[in-house]
């Protein structure tokens, strides 16, 4: 059930042909996948993308709506982009995104340059909406019902580099972690169908894309709204069989209790899967997990991360950890802080908590001062770069399969099995003299000949195609 409210829109009797369009996509990789839809769905009806929003005639602007810095950043964008739209009525803004599912009214009366607001369960519908908002001349918001989750082949254009993108193969959260919001507004997990999914993947493995990353808010739950069993083995190992070529596949966003033998057991024998894991813990402190909602305490959360090693050789493995939350002292922190010296992960993210309206955990208030919690954030992360520059510097040597992203002047920019797009590092692939850089979107065999904190330098050893 979605619904429409209109207002008078300023610069009506614009030409109804379609013109150029223009998206800035804030937030996560699934907003990205998001962008891409909508994106798809306006150039089937003949609109041009248009990479600058001063230049084109609508802007689309996805946002994101988790927590305060990423609502501070949507609202500035927007009111940018507004401010560009000024000086030529005819222009049009339209939002999407999570910002629109937690915020309608106060977007829609508190920034009336949006002509156009449309929402998680409506951007799907992005080009009828365009088009009945230009045809009235009106303002117009849409609203209302389920989360909209794409089928593969509402995604015909990808804004990715194009031998690397995100496969969205399920959408909301069944879980309730005490801090976060996602729940209350992306809504139910709903996962899509396997067939669905592996014709994408199969489609776009035809056109050329060599890592294909699968998200959702939790992948390890897939399965789970379609027969009650979590089936992302069962779907990796289809994927495996039916569709044909060179590619890799890397799973983020695993959850801690939904992680089994099964899973893991497939990575480890999917000859496609890549030996990564991305895995929040959030915490290693119990009291801290137990108010968060995690379901799990620090020595499960232990055992968890040394099976997985155990059962995936050579497995990587990125966390994410929240400082600040309400139950956090600095006995709490400490344990955390060994933890994180004890297992030693790759790749460590770490956020601060901010108190969000919606979730369970909004009744704690939100008592740890925020110097306290970047101090904590900020001891974390030095301690993570040590981790860091140890864990590569035993690298050197070793010889790698990289995918090159981009060419730098004389360097090729490419990444390991161990480098997640846009949240790792990366391997700089150095040329020897008199020889050609390797090529954008391929894969190469190099050797680690240098180390820094996130970083590896590398020769080709040989070019794998
Ligand atoms: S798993 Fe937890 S943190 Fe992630 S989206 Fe769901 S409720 Fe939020």
């Amino acid at each position: 059930m979605s619904h429409c409210q209109s207002s008078a829109r300023s610069g009506s009797g614009v030409s109804l042909a379609p013109g150029s369009v223009a998206f800035v996509t804030l937030g996560c990789a699934k907003n990205t996948v998001d962008t891409e839809v909508m994106h798809s769905r306006l150039a089937a009806a003949g609109w041009r993308l248009e990479m600058d929003p001063a230049r084109a005639d609508v802007t689309v602007i996805n946002t994101c709506g988790f927590i305060g810095p990423a609502r501070e950043e949507s609202i500035a964008t927007i009111l940018e982009v507004a401010q560009l739209q000024q000086s030529d009525p005819r222009k049009m803004l339209v939002v999407t995104g999570c910002m629109v599912t937690r915020y309608a009214d106060e977007l829609w009366n508190e920034i009336p340059e949006i002509d156009l607001l449309v929402d998680l369960a409506s951007f799907g519908r992005i080009d009828r909406l365009l088009q009945e908002t230009r045809e009235t001349g009106q303002r117009q918001r849409y609203q209302g019902g389920d989360t909209y989750l794409y089928r593969g082949r509402d995604r015909k254009g990808r804004l990715t580099l194009p031998h690397t993108t995100y496969v969205k193969i399920a959408e909301g959260c069944n879980h309730t972690c005490a801090f976060c919001a996602i729940p209350g507004f992306k809504g139910r997990f709903q996962s899509r169908a396997p067939e669905d999914v592996i014709e994408e993947v199969r489609s776009l493995v035809a056109d050329g894309v060599k890592e294909l990353n699968l998200i959702s808010q939790d992948t390890s739950f897939y399965g789970v709204d379609r027969g009650g069993r979590r089936t992302l083995p069962e779907l990796l190992r289809r994927i495996d069989e039916e569709v044909e070529g060179d590619y890799w596949l890397r799973l983020l966003y695993l959850y801690p209790t939904e992680v089994d033998a099964r899973l893991l057991d497939e990575i480890a024998r999917n000859p496609r899967v890549l030996p990564y894991v991305d895995i929040p813990l959030q915490h290693a402190a119990d009291s801290v997990l137990q108010a968060m909602g995690r379901g799990q305490s620090g020595d499960r959360l232990r055992q968890l991360v040394t099976e997985i090693r155990a059962r995936i050789p050579e497995v990587t493995i990125r966390t994410t950890m929240l400082v600040g939350f309400p139950a956090e002292g600095d006995a709490e922190f400490a344990a955390l802080e060994a933890f994180v010296r004890e297992l030693r992960f790759d790749n460590l993210g770490v956020f601060t908590y901010s108190l969000e309206q919606g979730t369970p955990a909004e009744g704690l208030g939100d008592p740890v001062p925020e110097a306290l919690k970047e101090e904590r954030r900020d001891r974390l992360m030095a301690l993570q770069e040590r981790i860091s520059a140890e864990t590569n510097a035993a690298r050197v040597g070793r010889r790698m399969r990289v995918l090159v992203d981009r060419l730098a002047e004389d360097v090729a920019i490419a990444r390991a099995a161990l480098h997640a797009p846009e949240i790792d590092g990366h391997v700089r692939v150095l040329r020897r003299a008199g020889t050609a850089p390797p090529r954008v979107g391929a894969f190469v065999d190099v050797e680690i000949i240098d180390a820094d904190i996130y970083d590896l330098d590398a020769l080709v050893v040989a070019a794998a195609e």
